[in-house]
């Protein structure tokens, strides 16, 4: 089943029983500078789960553009290691506002994956929070799910929260087993292991709580629901494929890389360049769709890391020049049907992204010949010191993930905390050359009313590779 009718087997489903079909938010939310990126399919009705805005409708049904790279929610060290994760992925969700609870969040999924997409029901498991004894019954009562196949979770894997603060609550989470062959081990198993063996697809949210900046939970005035299924891992189990990167949403991508480099993907560990290109062009495809801009603060500084270290991982397929923007068409044919704006602007944004590659290219050579000797002095197993990743990030605009992506390579981790001990440094060390020149400014040659403020700060005092987003 080709990715498009999954998206629209859900949006209609869902629609059939009486919910309203909202379009995606953008990926940087509005207004919301407490969340880098939309990170789920909730966001956009987070106010609505509050009580502060109301809608027309009480039952709505999306596909929603997510991103996870930076905030709460980050998985950008994950891509290219697991089946499943990526930056960039779409959230299939329906959600409740004040309407349905639990009973009919369950009755819906498990329709929606047995009936409307044929899935065996013996090989689902699923996850309750370990206080919800309701959600138990539930489960076996309307889905009919077996006890041994209800696995009780802590707060860490099924209490969800958008972010510090919003609404949160208890969750249910939909597993599939994808069979023996994929197990990490002898003792792999749901709640045992985090391998790809038995992957998580849905995740059903019971919102209930607002939590405060106290970390106080209140009760929200009406619970609701909130869940979300990966598009990608759902169309990785329906393909029959084994990983999210072989879907037709994304092994496109890995095809060109392949046509571009020479090189042939291979599906195991030594195909994480492939994953990681192809994960990441569509990241920043989108991001540029939306007018985020290359920049070495906040949002354009995430894409900035996402952009080199999609490059670093390129030059290990051969890539000695810039190849980036060439992956932006097949994005396009992939997302334009159902994203039309990564077409609108579809030169500029090979052109922006080419501009960038060029700009690192400039400091790359020199950069990783420095990170290769100095991780060649370490031993496997042995740690590079935090300064040695600062100066890398200082001088050559490595970011600390991409050394750490090198480093892990050769089984070398990277000092962390002496990373950011250094960036504290060089941080106190701009601030009192900020102050010295401002009391050199205090000079009486100066006429009383002059202003100087501009010009010192934009100038002089914020050194463009010194602001880090951690
Ligand atoms: P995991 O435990 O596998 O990291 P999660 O519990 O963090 O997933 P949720 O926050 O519950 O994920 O998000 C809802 C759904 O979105 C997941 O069940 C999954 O299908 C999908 N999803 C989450 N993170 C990613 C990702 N990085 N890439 C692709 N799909 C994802
Ligand atoms: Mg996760
Ligand atoms: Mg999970
Ligand atoms: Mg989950």
């Amino acid at each position: 089943m080709r990715s498009a009718e999954i998206r629209q087997k859900f949006l209609d489903y869902f629609v059939s029983q009486g919910h309203h079909k909202v379009p995606s938010s953008p990926l940087v939310p509005a207004q919301d500078p407490t969340l880098l990126f939309t990170n789920a399919g909730m966001v956009q009705f987070k106010d609505v789960f509050l009580g502060n805005e109301s809608r027309s409708y009480s039952r709505a049904v999306s596909v929603q553009k997510c991103m996870r790279a930076g905030g709460k929610h980050n998985d950008l060290d994950q891509v290219g290691k697991t089946a499943r994760h990526q930056t960039f992925f779409e959230m299939l969700g329906n959600f409740s506002f004040g309407d349905y609870f639990k009973r009919d969040a369950i009755r819906f999924a498990w329709q929606f994956l047995t009936e409307v997409l044929g899935l065996d029901p013996e090989i689902l498991w699923v996850t309750v929070f370990e206080t919800d004894d309701e959600a138990y019954e539930l489960w076996q009562e309307v889905a009919g799910v077996r006890p041994e196949r209800i696995v009780w979770m802590g707060e860490k894997d099924n209490f969800w929260s958008m972010g510090d603060t919003g609404p949160c609550g208890p969750s249910s989470e939909i597993f599939v087993d994808r069979g023996p062959e994929y197990a990490c081990s002898d003792h792999c198993g749901l709640g045992l292991c985090d391998c790809d063996r038995i992957q998580e697809i849905w995740n059903l949210v019971f919102m209930q709580y607002n939590r405060d900046e106290n970390g106080i939970l209140t009760p929200l005035p009406k619970p609701s629901i909130d869940t979300g299924m990966g598009l990608e891992r759902i169309a990785a189990y329906l393909q029959g494929v084994n990983s999210n990167f072989d879907t037709d949403l994304l092994r496109p991508l890995i095809r060109h890389v392949e046509h571009l480099s020479h090189v042939n993907y291979d599906p195991g560990p030594g195909g994480m360049p492939f994953r990681v290109i192809a994960d990441h062009i569509r990241a920043i495809t989108f991001l540029l769709a939306e007018g985020v801009s290359f920049s070495n603060s906040d949002r354009g500084y995430v894409m900035r890391r996402i952009l080199r270290r999609a490059v670093r991982f390129g030059l290990l397929l051969g890539f000695h020049r810039p190849f980036l923007h060439e992956l932006v068409p097949v994005v396009g044919e992939i997302m334009g049907d159902a994203y039309p704006e990564v077409l609108v602007g579809e030169s500029l944004i090979q052109q922006m992204i080419l501009d960038e590659e060029e700009r690192f290219r400039v400091t790359l050579d020199s950069g990783m010949k420095v990170l290769e000797s100095k991780l060649q002095s370490v031993p496997e197993g042995g740690v590079l010191p935090g300064e040695e990743a600062f100066l890398l990030y200082d001088t050559y605009g490595f970011p600390l993930d991409l050394t750490v992506d090198a480093a892990e390579e050769r089984g070398i981790t990277v000092d962390q905390t002496g990373f950011d001990a250094a960036m504290k440094e060089q941080r106190e060390r701009a601030r009192r050359a900020r102050n010295r020149r401002q009391d050199a400014e205090q000079l009486p040659h100066l006429q009383p009313n002059e202003f100087v403020g501009y010009h010192q700060l934009t100038s002089h005092d914020v050194p463009v590779t010194h602001l880090y987003i951690g």
